[in-house]
């Protein structure tokens, strides 16, 4: 880790060249690499050397960038995965297997939710979901004997819920397990996990790293901190011998420093393949070095259309918490001093219907899946991304009909104002 501020991380972290190489991330499109000998070979397949093979495992672009986002963490080890999904798959396998427990945050992504409940369930994994505002009794009901993790996200996509994460990496470390953070929303711009106490940090990349709506991609990143060896037996896979890599044990070979992402790289992407296309790492990288730039101006321009929403008659309630009186501006003043994010959710008078026709009106906002880009985008979660949920899920996932989830881009605010307030006054014309 270097000792340079943020924003010289964002363009400068991940890669040196030397005299006369590229200044760029050089592109390394080649799915394999040739060495001389098959005993030099030999040697990587046994984790004995550190090199390339083949790109399903481990590709120089993809180490460069996911060494960047290890030094914008302040982590010691990081891997990009081919999406969000594959790094909170990947960060949650790595320690839970069939049998296992993890309790993890009500208000997480919708797509983590599903990936959670129903097809991590499948895989014999069981959740149990608190409230993030829970109280520290309720949270330390929620563990088991076969607890292995805690995840939760810093500012909730799309709940903007803000986790305690100091307490709740206090309530996991007190059971003797990680505390895994989804940190897609507040980037290391923003909030830097590590420093409250957070073990393993996760990221959509897809999100405001990438920032151009250009490439899907996640990233896991190890704080080096979590000491699996006081738990041989919860973390055995870290602890033991790995017998589908020559007996390897993660911790003893590669230190606290590097067993997890070693780990998860020589076993979960080897089996499960969910690699970052070199190609999109290099877009990711050209997304994090303005990074810094844009997560100033999208802040700024949620605060704006917060406080315009605010004292807007047509809008019931409005939820940022960069906004003075939000349910979690003291946390977020705590955890992001400097910014949150440019997300902002909000309810349309007149319900559900009304939502709809405030997004069929929006001219620069654009109706997408899609949030924290550099074009202004908007969507409407419960006929779109929670439509699979329950009334009682999408409560419990703090989502209403009425809700709008507004994501502001880094274009001027004033006409991000004037397009939420014609197309407001269109939802009122039901
Ligand atoms: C989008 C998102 C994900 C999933 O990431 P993908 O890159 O779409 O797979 C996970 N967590 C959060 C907070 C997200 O916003």
């Amino acid at each position: 880790m270097s000792n340079y501020k943020i924003e010289t991380k964002c363009v400068q972290g991940g890669y040196t060249p030397g005299n006369g190489e590229p200044r760029q991330i050089p592109i390394i499109q080649s799915t394999t690499f040739k060495y001389a000998s098959s005993a030099d070979m030999g040697k990587l397949f046994d984790l004995e050397a550190s090199g390339y093979f083949y790109t399903r495992l481990q590709n120089p672009t993809n180490d460069s960038v996911a060494a960047k986002i290890c030094d914008m963490e302040g982590g010691t080890a990081a891997m990009l995965t081919s999406s969000g999904q594959a790094a909170s798959f990947f960060a949650v396998f790595n320690i839970a297997s069939c049998g296992d427990h993890v309790v993890a945050s009500s208000t997480i992504y919708g797509g983590t939710y599903n990936l959670f409940a129903v097809t991590l369930k499948r895989m014999g994994i069981d959740f149990t979901f608190v409230s993030p505002d829970c109280t520290d009794e309720e949270l330390n009901a929620a563990f088991r004997e076969n607890t292995k993790a805690v995840f939760g996200e810093t500012i909730a996509n799309p709940a903007l819920t803000v986790l305690d994460i100091e307490r709740f990496a206090k309530a996991a470390h007190a059971h003797g397990v990680p505390l895994i953070i989804d940190n897609t929303f507040a980037t290391p711009v923003n909030c830097r996990p590590f420093e409250w106490g957070a073990d393993i940090v996760t990221h959509s990349t897809t999100k405001y790293m990438d920032g151009h709506g250009a490439a899907v991609g996640g990233c896991i990143v190890d704080s080096g901190k979590f000491d699996w060896t006081k738990y041989p037996e919860k973390f055995a896979g870290l602890c033991t011998p790995d017998e589908s890599y020559h007996g390897v044990t993660y911790t003893e070979r590669f230190g606290l420093e590097g067993a997890f992402i070693t780990k998860a790289t020589a076993q979960l992407m080897r089996d499960f393949g969910a690699i970052q296309a070199p190609q999109n790492a290099f877009l990711l990288n050209l997304g994090l070095e303005s990074l810094h730039v844009r997560m100033k101006r999208h802040c700024e321009n949620g605060l704006a259309v917060a406080k315009f929403l605010k004292n807007d008659p047509r809008v019931t309630w409005v939820t940022y918490p960069g906004l003075e009186g939000d349910r979690y501006y003291e946390l977020a003043q705590k955890y992001m001093p400097n910014g949150t994010c440019g997300v902002v959710s909000f309810g349309v008078k007149g319900g559900r219907e009304a939502a709809e026709r405030f997004m069929g009106n929006l001219k620069i906002a654009a109706i997408e899946t899609h949030v924290a880009d550099a074009r202004t985008c908007c969507l409407h979660p419960a006929s779109a991304t929670h439509r699979q949920m329950n009334e009682e899920e999408l409560v419990a996932a703090g989502i209403s009909g009425d809700l709008v989830r507004f994501s502001c881009g880094i274009e001027n605010s004033d006409d991000l104002i004037a397009d939420i307030d014609q197309a407001l006054a269109a939802s009122q014309m039901g």
